[in-house]
């Protein structure tokens, strides 16, 4: 076994920075990483989503200039399309092994699990540090749908492998990776249903945000149906069949499976280090970030913080000050943009006063296509 002054598990958003910080201020440090560095938001999240909504936002918009009088033909090079999307995602990525490389962090790429405290083990060797950080993230939550195991649907983690246009598009959820990867398809030219078990498309937001996003979806013509459940998936002849609980059956070249996040915890063996984890496997930290055992730390999605990637960053960021200049943080990273719902018991305990901000709508009216929208009328 070998010794460090710093294991940092999974090259999230906030492990990378804490590692190169910590390897430039002098201290030996390890990281280890099973897949590809930088994360999810790098490799299958935030850059290749939107690298890709750029591309559906253009050919939305251009479909869209016959309303001001300018009429295009949209062809869409899909292979282009995901070519530099994959281009994009790869170039952060190897920027990020070069950091690291540059600031001497020994990086293992295996998977890492706990052996004894502070103790981790990945590929064919060990190391034991004082100081732990882990960083493993999220991965996509799979339901147990009769038929859906050992077919070949799509996560966000394959999604960006795609080079061929899928003619028809069915997307399992209605969550934010759902609608965004949904309707970008659609705009690029997939025929799409989004199909969603409660009665609106993002759940945990104001009602008032759903219905302006299902207007837009609609616009795009992706077909809704809500308060339904999938009870079987078929796969034959490369298109799968879906038979809903309503008895409606769909069919589509891809299945697209959006239904939730789980943390990355299940194969960490955290309790080795007496790390305790939630009933739902998330790691359980305390306002400072630590762990049940001394000298472990967790950040990130897995340790449930909202899913951003600011948000992961902004724990590298207090965690840094709390480990470096010890400088204890009073509460845990918050995203930027914070809102309260006018949904009843979110508003308990505070003086909440509402009024409809219709120049939201105008703002985001690039991306829903708003029929009234200010920018078609004027021209802007
Ligand atoms: C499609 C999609 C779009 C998104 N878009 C946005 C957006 O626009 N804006 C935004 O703010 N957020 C977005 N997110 C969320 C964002 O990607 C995450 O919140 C962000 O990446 C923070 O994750 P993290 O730092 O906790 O870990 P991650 O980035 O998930 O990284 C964890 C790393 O740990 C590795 N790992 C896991 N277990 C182990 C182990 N045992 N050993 C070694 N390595 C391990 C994983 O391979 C991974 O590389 C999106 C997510 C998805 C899926």
């Amino acid at each position: 076994m070998e010794t460090a002054d710093v294991i940092v598990i999974g090259s999230g958003q906030g492990g990378i920075p804490l590692a190169a910080d910590f390897a430039n201020d002098g201290r030996k440090v390890v990281l280890f990483e099973r897949d590809a560095l930088g994360g999810s938001c790098i490799n299958y999240g935030c850059t290749p989503s939107k690298a890709f909504l750029a591309a559906a936002h253009a050919a939305g918009r251009a479909r869209l200039g016959k309303k001001l009088g300018i009429h295009t033909q949209v062809e869409v090079d899909f292979p282009a399309v995901m070519e530099r999307v994959r281009g994009i995602r790869n170039s952060f990525n190897q920027g990020i092994r070069k950091r690291l490389e540059t600031a001497g962090v020994k990086v293992i790429c295996a998977e890492a699990s706990f052996v004894g405290e502070r103790t981790v083990k990945g590929g064919d060797v060990t190391f034991q540090a004082p100081l732990v950080i882990i960083n493993t993230g999220t991965s996509a939550l799979i339901p147990d749908i009769p038929g859906l195991a050992g077919t070949p649907y799509l996560t966000n983690r394959n999604f960006f492998d795609l080079n061929t246009l899928p003619a028809r598009l069915l997307v399992i959820g209605g969550g934010y990776i759902g609608l965004e990867l949904g309707q970008g398809l659609a705009r690029l030219g997939s025929q799409t249903h989004l199909i969603v078990r409660g009665d609106r498309v993002l759940d945990r937001e104001e009602a008032d945000v759903s219905k302006v996003l299902a207007e837009a979806l609609k616009q795009d013509s992706i077909g809704l149906h809500f308060g339904v459940n999938v009870n079987h998936v078929a796969h034959e002849s490369n298109v799968f069949s879906l038979t809903l609980s309503s008895g409606e059956q769909l069919q589509g070249e891809a299945l697209l499976v959006v239904t939730g996040r789980k943390p990355n915890t299940s194969r960490l063996n955290a309790a080795a280090s007496k790390i305790e984890l939630d009933d739902r496997g998330f790691i359980k930290i305390d306002q400072q970030f630590h762990t049940t055992c001394s000298g472990v730390y967790a950040i990130g999605d897995a340790a449930k913080q909202p899913a951003f990637t600011h948000v992961s960053w902004e724990d590298y960021r207090r965690l840094k000050a709390i480990i470096v200049w010890r400088k204890p943080d009073t509460e845990r990273s918050r995203p930027w943009l914070c809102g309260l719902h006018r949904t009843p018991g979110w508003t308990s305990g505070y003086d909440v006063r509402t009024g409809s901000q219709t120049r939201y709508q105008r703002a985001c009216c690039h991306i829903t296509h708003e029929p009234n929208c200010a920018c078609d009328r004027v021209g802007a």
